[in-house]
């Protein structure tokens, strides 16, 4: 099964205080691929390099059955094809979850720590809209989703076109008359596209979605869309609506988001360096990054891909620190240290639906520390550590009581 925003909220809200949370993804091995080890030795090889971490834990055998059970699993997924998977286990707190993920991972990975391993993960879904791909003809409209490379196709939006028919047989009574019948016929077609897709785009059906149509089509259609219609437009590709193949759509789809998302991504970059130079709504660096995390500032969150820097983590509240302190700024508890901050920021970018985005090597960035983010607002705290109303507002917004709405950033529903 396809990971819902639900799902993904519930993996990022997971800790295991005794660290016995595993994190299995299986990324399959082409099979051109023969030089690379494989896929059997490989996960049994890293089920063994986990085990041997595992060494003076406690609920060692707990974790330890969580492993086998993946290890005896990975046989399945081999040989159920194309798929990626994903497992998520805690025997101490009997939790295990699977889901099927595009075959897109950077490799197969093993694991274990005291919260889910996200990273994956983020890098398939961070700021990826809810998108449909709509092609459209004379007389058909056909509407698609395309999520974690699954393709659906949405049934049920273009009901009342199905009724109209066409208006053949009219010809030969007079030719004339007839043919203007069926240009009216086409352009109350387009209208009625033009309107589905607005009510769709405002009731959030989709966010962002891509036509496929032939460019005689295109011309009708476009006229007729409303301006926010062409706004949240991404690309068109050619389609023959009768004949074009679900992978066929599919391919022309991802690769038209994947040039929205790196011009997009770019762009961002951008305006998100310029704003920290005004010292106005960005922010650059690990320290300044993490504190407007914690006080719900940030809207867009930009990460070098190849970022990696420690911090600690609070083992009470959850505060994350750039200085490796041993006990917390904020409520005084003990703090653990995280090796990847990358990876431990996750879930607060999860439960606050902050669009994210993983920068490929670009000068400028790395020159500000890899890591910025761009502000919905900049508030007014001046402190250097967040006081416990702040920790309340927080709170507040987590919990979506002072959430300024735009949810849905991470995953749709
Ligand atoms: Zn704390």
């Amino acid at each position: 099964m396809t990971l819902t925003r639900e799902q993904i909220r519930e993996l990022a809200e997971f800790q295991d205080s005794k660290s016995g949370a595993v994190s299995f993804y299986f990324q399959p091995a082409t099979p051109r691929n023969k030089a690379h080890k494989e896929d059997t030795i490989l996960i049994k090889d890293l089920a063994r390099e986990a085990l041997h971490k595992l060494e003076g834990k406690e609920k060692r055998d707990l974790t330890r059955s969580d492993i086998e059970r993946i290890v005896r699993l990975s046989g399945e997924f081999r040989s159920n094809g194309t798929h990626a998977k994903a497992v998520f286990a805690c025997a101490g707190q009997d939790f295990w979850r699977e889901y099927d993920l595009p075959a897109q991972l950077p490799g197969t990975q093993l694991v274990v720590d005291r919260h889910f391993h996200l990273k994956p993960l983020a890098h398939l879904l961070g700021a990826s809209p809810r998108l449909g791909i709509v092609l459209v003809d004379r007389h058909r409209a056909r509407v698609f989703d395309l999520r974690l490379g699954e393709l659906t196709e949405r049934e049920g939006l273009f009901q009342p076109l199905s009724r109209k028919g066409r208006s053949d047989g009219y010809a030969g009574y007079d030719g004339g008359h007839a043919q203007r019948r069926v240009d009216d016929e086409a352009r109350h077609h387009f209208k009625t596209v033009a309107e589905v897709l607005k009510d769709s785009l405002e009731n959030g059906v989709f966010q962002k979605w891509i036509l496929g149509c032939q460019d005689v089509h295109r011309s009708q259609l476009e006229p007729q869309l409303h301006p926010y219609v062409k706004q949240s437009l991404l690309g068109h590709f050619n389609a023959d609506v009768a004949h074009i193949t679900r992978d066929q759509i599919r391919t022309e789809a991802e690769r038209i988001t994947e040039n929205w998302k790196a011009g997009r991504c770019c762009e961002l970059v951008n305006q998100t360096l310029e704003q920290a130079r005004g010292h106005a709504r960005g922010v650059t660096g690990l320290r300044r990054v993490l504190r407007s995390l914690e006080l719900g500032e940030v809207q867009t969150l930009l990460v070098g891909e190849n970022f990696l820097a420690h911090a600690v983590e609070c083992s009470g509240c959850g505060h994350l620190d750039a200085h490796l302190v041993s006990y917390c700024p904020a409520c005084g508890m003990a703090t653990h240290e995280v090796v990847d901050v990358g990876e431990a920021l996750l879930p607060w970018v999860i439960r606050r639906d902050i669009e994210l985005f993983y920068v490929k090597s670009d000068s400028e960035f790395d020159k500000v520390g890899n890591i910025a983010a761009l502000l919905r607002f900049r508030s007014e705290q001046g402190a250097n550590v967040q006081s416990i109303s702040t920790v309340a507002a927080t709170r507040a917004l987590e919990e979506g009581r002072l959430y300024p709405g735009r949810l849905r950033r991470f995953a749709s529903r």
